[in-house]
């Protein structure tokens, strides 16, 4: 028998609860932008430093055993969203499609401490990645608590084209657009190279191009991004995606859109970026 009071999200405390909710709002804006058909993406928030020394989350069942978690993760409270869970469930159904867990002392397993009420509730098959990338930011960049993987279309579809292989020529087409790129997505986009969804490779491949960029592109397949909180990590990808966008319709119109100048650039660089 489940406990109703650990069902409700009444039983988060404050501090997690208004993070979980925003989640709730950027999946309504993920699907309300076609990012998020059917199970397509999936968000991880690390939350241990949310929670009040003075709570204590009950534990739901039994430690799920998990041999491939990294050690140095061990303790690790995060919020995940679920196995081929639909992001779109998020918005009425949060409790069903994503959990809160606790990686054990061992590292070889984890427990829900809350959420995960549908029915074969699994965490996201990204698991392991979706850790090994909070480990990094943990290490690299430790206010960044949430990553959010989606499937923006217009970047999507220009990592199609050749520009693409030119990452450098790639972030300066987006750039010279219009300043709000250059400023808000000031480290710019990896173009990572395909590797299989959920694979070591891509993992390994994301976290190269965390060092250096806001954003990455997985070629063929969608973005990752990660900030201080998920409305971060979806403004990153709000306005690269603008950029790809206009870019995408410029072409579609017939021209090569002119862009900011090199002087342009530079004092914008300027004001806003040095
Ligand atoms: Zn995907």
């Amino acid at each position: 028998m489940r406990d109703s009071k650990r069902d409700h999200d009444g039983y988060l405390p404050e501090s997690v609860k208004s993070e979980v909710e925003k989640v709730v709002e950027v999946a309504g804006y993920l699907w309300q932008k076609g990012w998020a058909e059917r199970n397509a993406g999936n968000i991880s928030l690390r939350i241990n430093s949310l929670v009040p020394d003075d709570f204590q989350f009950t534990e739901r069942g039994n430690v799920v055993p998990c041999a491939t978690l990294p050690a140095e993760a061990a303790g690790f409270i995060l919020f995940v969203t679920g196995a081929g869970a639909r992001l779109r469930d998020l918005i009425h159904r949060k409790e069903e499609v994503s959990c809160i867990l606790r990686i054990n002392n061992e590292a070889n397993g984890y427990v829900l401490l809350w959420g995960g009420n549908a029915e074969d509730f699994r965490p996201t098959t990204e698991l392991i990645s979706h850790v090994q990338i909070q480990l990094f930011l943990q290490q690299h960049k430790p206010d960044h608590h949430a990553v959010l993987h989606t499937h923006c279309t217009e970047l999507i579809l220009l990592s199609h084209h050749p520009l693409f292989n030119d990452e450098e020529a790639f972030n300066h087409a987006l750039w010279k657009l219009c300043p709000e790129i250059r400023v808000f997505v000031p480290l710019g986009i990896s173009c990572t190279p395909y590797a299989v969804s959920g694979s070591d490779t891509l993992a390994k491949l994301s976290m190269e191009g965390l060092q250096n960029r806001d954003i990455i592109l997985w070629e063929k397949h969608g973005v990752l991004a990660t900030g201080k909180d998920i409305t971060e990590a979806f403004d990153f990808l709000d306005v690269a995606n603008k950029g790809a966008e206009m870019l995408l319709k410029a072409w579609a119109a017939g021209f090569e859109p002119a862009g900011m100048n090199a002087q342009q650039m530079a004092e914008l660089e300027r004001l806003f970026l040095s």
